[in-house]
């Protein structure tokens, strides 16, 4: 019997409450939480808090911990690290479990072409990384995102990002050159049509608009894009868009860079979502679930790509050896089995939140892959207003319960559970949601 989730003291509890003033008196201003969650230990799929409560973790530290809290063998590969030696700078000395590591990457990256790798800590260095590649190599200096995309908050990140205006505000002039389009985001198409009639007129569009009145497209030297756009509210695109956007920078000789900082590592039940879509990024983004936790970031790239002269980039701590060892753990336990349970888990739990749709008008979508999903609720099914303040109830009342989740876009509510979790977790994860849609349901109708 699993003796999570257990909520025994109101959260926030008597020390939780000290931290979180202790943490408001010091830490900057710019950190946004979404619920006072205090942790003080974690296994697998479980978190405890400093007051004794246990939470089941179906938000694994924003997508992160791909093994699970503190797995074993995890936390042995970053103990014989850290016995050994604690740094070295990868970028400027050797060894071996970097090389290891770059090599497994590049094996693992989809298309049999030759590939290289550079480290970095996260993943908005390693789409930093990915900015100055394509500029280096294309000499071209423009760029094409995503409207929704989230990419990070570096500069060069943060202007690639158009998730939430929030993220923007204030930071001004960001790089001129970014140029943003519509994602494929089915369930409310911004040019009002449906999939598979539409004929990805929003792949079209980029070429029909603006490579001919405003984008050059020999000045684009690369396309940002999330398979799955993640922070902008976990949204799959039609199977065939990804296809399509490749072939139409193939066509104008611009680079299709994948963000997979929070796709990638096996939670949709590939290793990288780009392989469930059927392309070969010219550049992949790795971070968040690559070493479980340590923070690693990794710039995956065509070999003919990536030959930048030494000293052009590097990082002082990017691919450490405690984050080497751990990433090639995980890797090891998604290989032998946690990537198949993302993919099995994925389904039932996707298939369990259509099963409570059927039961809850809040609920307008159910989408994802592996685990990886996002629940769009919704004033009115009709309208599609979103409902953005239930999901923060939602989320606020299921962390209450015990169950820890986050919310993205404007009214999603996302399930990323660490890959180890169990059919019983996705169980009780199911059965607080429903109760909690129950209550928040119940209140919009006393309101
Ligand atoms: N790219 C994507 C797709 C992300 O989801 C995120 C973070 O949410 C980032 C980049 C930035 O990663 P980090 O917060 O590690 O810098």
């Amino acid at each position: 019997m699993r003796n999570y989730p257990e909520i025994t003291v109101a959260p926030p509890g008597p020390r939780a409450r000290e931290i979180v003033a202790r943490d408001a008196a010091h830490v900057s201003t710019s950190n946004g939480k979404q619920y006072p969650l205090v942790v003080a230990r974690g296994l697998g799929a479980m978190i405890e808090d400093v007051d004794g409560n246990r939470y089941l973790d179906f938000m694994a530290g924003i997508a992160v911990v791909t093994a699970g809290h503190s797995h074993p063998r995890v936390v042995a590969a970053v103990k014989r690290a850290v016995e050994s030696f604690q740094h070295i700078c990868g970028s400027d000395f050797y060894f071996e479990s970097f090389a290891e590591l770059a090599g497994r990457l590049c094996r693992l990256a989809p298309g049999d072409a030759p590939r290289r790798v550079a480290f970095g800590n996260s993943g908005t260095e390693a789409v930093e990384a990915a900015l100055k590649l394509a500029r280096h190599h294309t000499g071209r200096p423009r760029f094409l995102a995503f409207t929704g995309a989230f990419h990070g908050r570096t500069m060069g990140a943060l202007s690639l990002s158009a998730s939430k205006a929030k993220h923007r505000r204030g930071f001004a002039p960001l790089l001129p050159d970014v140029t943003h389009v519509p994602y494929a985001y089915c369930y409310r198409c911004p040019y009002g049509l449906e999939h598979p009639s539409c004929d990805l007129h929003c792949v079209d569009v980029i070429e029909e608009q603006h490579f001919a009145h405003e984008l050059p497209p020999e000045e684009v030297a690369a396309v940002f894009v999330e398979p799955i756009l993640g922070e902008g509210g976990y949204v799959p695109p039609p199977p065939d868009y990804h296809r399509r956007l490749k072939a139409l920078c193939e066509k104008y000789g611009i680079l299709y860079v994948a963000d997979e900082v929070q796709t990638g590592t096996g939670r949709t039940g590939r290793f990288f979502a780009s392989e469930g879509y059927g392309v070969e990024p010219d550049i992949v983004t790795l971070a968040k679930g690559l070493a479980s936790g340590l923070p690693i970031g990794a710039t995956i790239a065509r070999a003919d790509l990536m030959t930048w002269p030494p000293g052009s980039h590097g990082s002082t701590f990017g691919g450490n050896p405690l984050a080497c060892a751990a990433a090639l753990a995980t890797i090891e336990l998604l290989e032998q089995g946690l990537m198949a349970r993302a993919k099995d888990l994925g389904a039932v739990l996707l298939a369990g939140l259509r099963a409570l749709q059927e039961r809850h008008r809040l609920i307008g979508d159910v989408r994802g892959r592996g685990l990886m999903i996002g629940v769009e609720l919704v004033r009115e099914l009709e309208t599609k207003e979103p409902a953005a303040q239930e999901a923060e109830r939602v989320v606020r009342r299921s962390f209450e319960k015990g169950l820890l989740l986050l919310t993205c876009g404007e009214s999603v509510v996302r399930f990323a559970p660490p890959l180890v979790i169990e059919r019983e977790d996705v169980e009780r994860a199911l059965s607080i949601l429903d109760e909690v849609l129950t209550e928040v349901e119940a209140d919009g109708r006393r309101a």
